[in-house]
């Protein structure tokens, strides 16, 4: 995503409706949360504009999972500074994670940026930025900032009267937090504790999604399986979940969604070994609409690297997990993120990565070399004692292994017949279409654009380490 050049604007058109422009780095989650910030923003009688120059505010989400991350926004930031100086009035936020973590440092580092706003407080941006007008209009041209930090609320998730603008593949945030406290993390310092939304306020979203055209709903989470952990014990009497103590659960919310008419496919977006329960190996086999696909980050396949960062499962544990999950559900496929040059990760520790990842027969791996983030523990605790060439080097031999695994896991998929959603057209090769299997495999597949949004059944042809191609079993398919 390159920087744009910023073209002033000289003066606004009072009678037009304000316009807002939002910036987005990093996860789904900040994706979800800046749709949310535009709903609130058209409530108030803004209209979006996908032209920064046009903007009478500008928004940038922001991501503190890697140092480029942060100094990106202040580049972007930077290209600002001419046009707030042609254009005072403009108003400029910062929001997000990296807002989160560094707070009023912002206003030091830039004096372009007029707000600052955590990840809890987004759907206060609205009257924030009322106020800082107003406090503008009587500060005789002084400088005038404002703040808003912290865990001490919920953010309201409520999004009647907002328009939607997710698409057919939405996306929906069902909890924030992390309980965990991975060394390497910064999440738990800028998302904060787990708050899982209430399963009533999440089934109306879905159904307010769905009214609006979405097929697919992923569900979005640091640690998506522990949704419901931090929910009230139901009375005695009352309806039980399958979480702890009758709690509701990610389960409980999948067999709900099953039942959501127009809801096509469920998705999740991140597990965690230590919250995977037979409840939710049930829900993945009895529910025909969730993906067989799960993302659940390995990180590393040696037991001391794992104690290091305090991932809270053993490599053991890890594998009888992804027995359970098999057991029920023999179809599920696996995807993990990898941290390769950990701080004392020695050659047997990523030696036994490269088994672990052969041995799970993970699909899809991101992989990504250690970098030190201040304010986590591993940054304060470990010295950052692997040198970059090798972590480069084992980035790379891991890669390879990962295509490989993929690749052999992929070709068993030959000559067979898959059902598969229809996601959109193919961008880069006319006449065919992007389509995903139910486990969760991308899959090219030529037909007619009338099939986007249905469920067909492919013949598969062909296979990359990515993905698959195939032709269409019959004509028709269904919806
Ligand atoms: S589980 Fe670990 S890596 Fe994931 S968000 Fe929580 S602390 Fe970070």
């Amino acid at each position: 995503m390159s920087i744009p050049r910023f073209q002033s604007k000289t003066s606004r058109d009072n009678a037009a409706a304000p316009k807002l422009h939002v910036v987005t780095f990093g996860c789904q989650m900040n994706k979800y949360d800046s749709l949310a910030v535009e709903g609130r923003f058209k409530k108030q009688g803004y209209d979006t504009t996908d032209a920064i120059g046009e903007a009478d505010v500008v928004l940038f989400n922001t991501c503190s999972v890697r140092e480029h991350a942060e100094e990106r926004v202040f580049s972007w930031v930077g290209e600002l500074k001419r046009a707030k100086e042609a254009r005072p009035d403009l108003v400029v936020g910062v929001m997000g994670c990296m807002a989160e973590r560094l707070g009023d440092e912002v206003f030091g580092r830039s004096k372009v940026v007029d707000l600052v706003v955590g990840t809890r407080s987004f759907q206060h941006l609205p009257a924030l930025v009322d106020e800082l007008l107003e406090r503008r209009s009587q500060s005789d041209g002084k400088r005038v900032k404002l703040s808003r930090l912290g865990f001490d609320e919920e953010p309201d998730g409520r999004r009647e009267g907002e328009p939607y603008t997710g698409g057919r593949q939405g996306y929906l945030t069902v909890m924030r937090g992390c309980d965990l406290n991975c060394t390497f993390c910064i999440v738990p310092k800028v998302r904060g504790r787990v708050l899982s939304r209430p399963v009533d306020e999440l089934l109306d979203e879905a159904r307010w999604m769905v009214d609006h055209g979405a097929q697919v709903i992923t569900l979005l989470g640091q640690t998506v399986n522990s949704y419901g952990e931090d929910l009230a014990v139901p009375p005695a009497g009352a309806a039980r979940g399958r979480g702890r103590q009758g709690r509701a659960s990610l389960a409980d919310l999948i067999y709900r969604l099953q039942e959501l008419e127009g809801l096509v496919r469920i998705r999740l977006i991140t597990l965690h070994p230590s919250y995977v329960t037979k409840a939710l190996a049930e829900a993945l086999r009895d529910c025909s609409k969730c993906d067989r696909f799960l993302p659940l980050p390995a990180q590393s396949g040696s037991d001391d690297v794992l104690r290091r960062m305090k991932r809270g499962y053993t490599v053991d544990l890890y594998r009888r997990r992804v027995e359970l999950l098999r057991e029920h559900c023999p179809q599920i496929e696996l995807g993990s993120d990898w941290i390769v040059g950990f701080p004392g990760e020695s050659e047997g520790d990523f030696q036994a990565t490269e088994r672990f990842l052969e041995e799970q027969r993970f699909i899809v791996n991101y992989v990504f070399q250690y970098s030190p983030r201040p304010q986590t523990h591993a940054a304060e605790a470990h010295a950052d004692d692997v040198p970059e060439a090798l972590k480069r080097e084992r980035n790379n031999r891991l890669l390879a292994v990962s295509e490989r695994v993929a690749l052999a896991r992929l070709r068993e998929q030959l000559g067979r017949e898959l059902e598969v959603f229809v996601e959109e057209l193919h961008e880069k090769h006319e006449g065919m279409l992007r389509a995903r299997t139910f486990n969760g495999v991308p899959l090219a597949v030529r037909g007619e654009s009338t099939l986007v949004g249905t469920i067909q059944r492919v013949r598969v042809e062909d296979c990359t380490a990515f993905g698959l191609a195939g032709t269409l079993a019959s004509a028709g398919g269904r919806s």
